[in-house]
């Protein structure tokens, strides 16, 4: 171990690789809590690599890219993962060349169009249907998924969440969609690609090339940030810039290794410094 003296060598960061939530933590409403850009150069200086991931799958990678560069924080699209990309990865290797229903936007029909998979209109002609996040949620959409899912196709689903932060308030996002294709076909998501799953936390020590003894996952919402880090023995720090309230901190269980008052304060846990 070095030195703590001024100017001595520097002493290896606690962790290498750090997998960040955005919304919540970040920014909101598109504006970086203060601080958070230096921080994030900090950790980037010191070797750290950092992983922007977001359960929202109305923007690709490309998209927030653009977004993080703007507010200052200069990224590539290999610096994000999102729900629809895991989404995109899981439906190349698990259903190849599957006829896929997709309750989702245009958005994610791209992106899942660039990995080859192969959009359908009619229930009876799906392999999978795929749940989504979507504005343009109809109930002839519901109907053809719920004609796929009675039939035997498989059922995946970007991400969990019952609703999306906007600005003055929350809109319904996909798992309402997955809640009213459940109560209405019997059938089971099987396997669901954003925060909390194991599988966008596999995707994202793949994308680090880290183990889970590397990195800390930081994030605002227990239930997804939080979760995905305690399901795989990677360690977490809960920031309280977000929906998390100091109070209700307290009561969060399992508790995060680490409570921050915002991400400005990750360098200190992270570099140990
Ligand atoms: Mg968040």
């Amino acid at each position: 171990m070095s030195d703590h003296a001024d100017g001595g060598t520097e002493e290896r960061p606690r962790y290498t690789g750090v997998i960040c939530d955005l919304d919540g933590t970040v920014y909101r409403s598109g504006r970086p809590f203060p601080g958070v850009v230096e921080a994030l150069e900090r950790l980037r200086a010191a070797g750290v690599r950092v992983l922007f991931v977001s359960n929202n799958p109305l923007q690709n990678a490309e998209a927030y890219a653009t977004k993080l560069s703007a507010l200052g924080i200069p990224v590539t699209p290999d610096d994000v993962l999102t729900s629809g990309a895991v989404m995109a990865s899981w439906l190349r290797e698990h259903t190849p060349n599957a006829r896929v229903l997709l309750l989702g936007e245009e958005s994610l029909r791209e992106e899942l169009a660039q990995v080859g998979v192969k959009v359908v209109h009619r229930g009876l002609e799906a392999d999978v249907v795929v749940a989504s996040f979507d504005r343009t949620f109809t109930y002839d959409k519901w109907l053809e998924a719920f004609r796929a899912l009675r039939a035997g196709a498989r059922f995946v689903a970007t991400n969990p969440d019952p609703t999306c932060p906007v600005e003055g308030g929350e809109i319904p996002d996909c798992g309402g969609i997955i809640a009213a294709l459940e109560a209405t076909s019997g059938r089971r998501v099987e396997a669901v690609a954003g925060k909390p799953s194991s599988l966008m936390l596999a995707a994202a020590l793949a994308r680090l090339g880290k183990g889970p003894d590397e990195v800390v996952v930081v994030g605002d919402r227990p239930g997804t940030d939080l979760a995905l880090g305690h399901q795989g023995g990677v360690d977490t720090a809960l920031v309280l810039t977000g929906v998390t309230t100091p109070s209700e901190s307290e009561h969060v269980d399992p508790r995060p290794v680490y409570v921050l008052g915002s991400l400005a304060e990750l360098p200190s846990v992270v570099l140990g410094r």
